[in-house]
């Protein structure tokens, strides 16, 4: 059995893939039918874990897919992102828009850690490798939070 599942839903441009388990050894993609769609999302909110054994399958779903469709990925959570970023083979060479991850924050006033939702906009606006535009402000005090982690290397991967 399959450890991660897959949910399409079709959109007015493109179809949309919300990945929901593990992308390990027994992760199977299966095909995707685009429907004639040029552009495929990709959501991996509710990915959970990923693992090195998992990565070859996964290299070679992204591989398979066809070379004319534009791929986006959507709230990439951390573990992807720092998949990317420490193994850029992990989009299989495509061409890969960053719509929208997640970047961890922390508050030192509450001690608390945040992981906020940003979009590809949000980074690049505030220039390469930075983090600061939006201002991430902590959902106790309101106060802005610092970055908890090497904004330079994060932030790498979102060109
Ligand atoms: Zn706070």
């Amino acid at each position: 059995m399959s450890s991660i599942n897959l949910t399409t839903t079709t959109r007015a441009d493109r179809i949309c893939i919300a990945f929901a388990g593990k992308i390990d050894e027994n992760a199977a993609y299966g095909s995707i039918n685009l429907n004639g769609k040029i552009k495929l999302e990709f959501d991996f909110d509710k990915v959970e874990l990923i693992n090195s054994m998992g990565l070859q399958n996964w290299v070679s779903f992204m591989k398979g897919l066809p070379a004319d469709v534009t791929i986006y990925f959507t709230k990439c959570p951390l573990r992807i992102v720092n998949q990317m970023n420490l193994f850029p083979g992990f989009i299989g060479e495509r061409n890969v828009i960053v719509e929208s991850f997640y970047a961890a924050y922390f508050c030192a006033r509450c001690d608390g850690s945040f992981n906020n939702l940003l979009t590809r906009e949000d980074a690049l606006r505030s220039g390469p490798g930075k983090a600061k535009s939006p201002e991430q402000n902590c959902p106790k005090c309101l106060k802005p939070m610092e970055f908890d982690g090497i904004e330079e290397k994060y932030f790498g991967c979102i060109k």
